[in-house]
């Protein structure tokens, strides 16, 4: 609230938010990092920043500090890179509910700063956005206004009668009745430079028609022609084959009726497909009503509203769960979208992450981007393959280069960390302090060890 108020008087007088420009540069010294390549992780690290970006890392103690830097002490911490989530969405949750008037600006930009309190310095809206997300990426790009920085898709492009389930008001998503009429729908969107072009393949358990090939072939090819790539929705194996095939740039979600096959495997490697496996999405329909004691502690109750809070600790909600059908067939999806993780990992395919966080309230923004590197590490992923997923993986979806590794040149956009997450990836948790664009900015729940370290200066 006090954030949105104070960047309308921002915007009001045309003034940046007070940012890293003209500030003197920035050492840190003496954390363990982790850079994101994948590479094992450095102790007794030095990262130099100017501005909003890196010009440097190496060894404290070793590497120059520019004259009059600002030196930071940060021994007995862990730097990583901040999280990128390539499937999110804001905006379409009020209180407890989906609602088709909850895309508001307002409403927008306090999931941003959410985000970006939970370490989330970058977020993908897959879809289901007013054309005001084209707006607010802008100002965002310009620092005008705070939060994680923001990727979109823009509306995306859906059956007539097809998913996404939720509802939303006409002019945030395409339900094209023709090929030409698709085709228009992709211009449109290569007119707002979107980022990714999302489209949604499924039927959800049959309960929907779903989008025909010769649709999601125009868009794909279309998108092709106005250089855009496309992310998918998708559930079936088979669906998954025949959008890789039709040339999809991005899977969207996992693969969840079956195990993949080496057709896939291969198919995807070839193509170059990355794949999000968003393993939170079949989770969420079950996890809060059978384990609720996810939800204890301020790190979860932060992220959350009262209405929400309510909703999700009431026993209307379990008695609601256990009564419904789609649990069982959710949680087999969740078994097999665990095991496809770890196959395709292994296999070598490029793996993103992404929740699906803000697509409905059990999609939890900020909160859900760590419980989602717990599921992949509990897929059979280590903790560092989960960050690289998280960071590198993410940007290279997003084709943003200028993120997702801590090396000279990059953003500064990292995470200071009270404890190792490639010990406990739970320590993802332990936010010291977010950096994003060389902003220092403070965590919603401070670790409890956010106190200097004893041996500091
Ligand atoms: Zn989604």
């Amino acid at each position: 609230m006090r954030h949105a108020r104070w960047s309308a008087l921002f915007v009001m007088f045309g003034l940046a938010i007070a940012g890293p420009a003209g500030a003197e540069p920035v050492v840190l010294e003496g954390a363990r990092l982790i850079d994101g390549t994948g590479k094992p992780p450095r102790d007794n690290a030095a990262l130099v920043i100017d501005g909003d970006k890196i010009v440097a890392v190496g060894v404290a103690g070793k590497l120059a500090r520019p004259k009059g830097a600002r030196v930071i002490d940060v021994r007995g911490r862990t730097i990583m890179p901040g999280l990128i989530t390539a499937h999110s969405h804001a905006g379409l949750v009020t209180g407890a509910a989906n609602r088709a008037d909850a895309y508001t600006r307002e409403a927008v930009q306090n999931a941003l700063g959410l985000y970006e309190q939970y370490g989330v310095t970058s977020v993908t809206t897959l879809g289901l956005n007013r054309d005001l997300v084209f707006e607010l990426r802008d100002q965002l790009k310009q620092g005008t206004i705070p939060g994680a920085s923001l990727f979109t898709a823009g509306r995306g492009i859906g059956a007539p009668d097809g998913v996404p389930p939720q509802p939303v008001a006409p002019d945030q998503i395409y339900r094209p009745a023709s090929i030409e009429e698709a085709r228009a729908d992709v211009r449109e969107l290569a007119g707002h430079h979107v980022d990714l072009v999302k489209i949604w393949v499924d039927d959800n358990f049959g309960k929907f028609k779903k989008m025909p090939p010769d649709l999601y072939m125009a868009v794909i090819d279309e998108c092709h022609k106005q250089k855009l790539r496309v992310a998918s929705h998708v559930f079936y194996l088979a669906d998954a084959k025949a959008l890789v095939a039709a040339g999809v740039d991005v899977l969207a979600h996992s693969v969840r009726d079956l195990p993949v096959d080496d057709e896939l495997v291969r198919a995807l490697k070839a193509r170059g497909v990355a794949y999000i496996p968003t393993l939170s999405v079949d989770e969420s329909f079950f996890v809060f009503a059978e384990h609720p004691e996810v939800m204890a502690g301020d790190f979860f109750t932060r992220a959350v509203n009262p209405e929400q809070l309510a909703l999700l600790q009431s026993q209307a909600y379990r008695d609601k769960a256990a009564a419904n059908p789609v649990v069982a067939k959710e949680k087999a999806a969740f078994a097999v979208a665990q095991r496809n993780l770890k196959t395709l990992h292994d296999a070598g395919v490029a793996i993103a992450f992404g929740t699906d966080s803000g697509a409905n309230p059990e999609r939890i923004p900020g909160w859900g981007e760590h419980h989602e590197l717990e599921l992949m590490v509990s897929a059979g992923l280590s903790p560092m393959q989960a960050i690289v997923a998280a960071t590198r993986g993410s940007a290279a979806v997003l084709r943003a280069s200028d993120r997702g590794t801590l090396e000279p040149g990059k953003r500064a956009d990292f995470l200071v960390l009270a404890a190792d997450p490639t010990a406990d990836i739970r320590n993802t948790r332990q936010l010291v302090t977010v950096w994003h664009g060389g902003r220092e900015i403070q965590p919603r729940v401070p670790a409890p060890a956010a106190a200097p370290a004893a041996h500091g200066k």
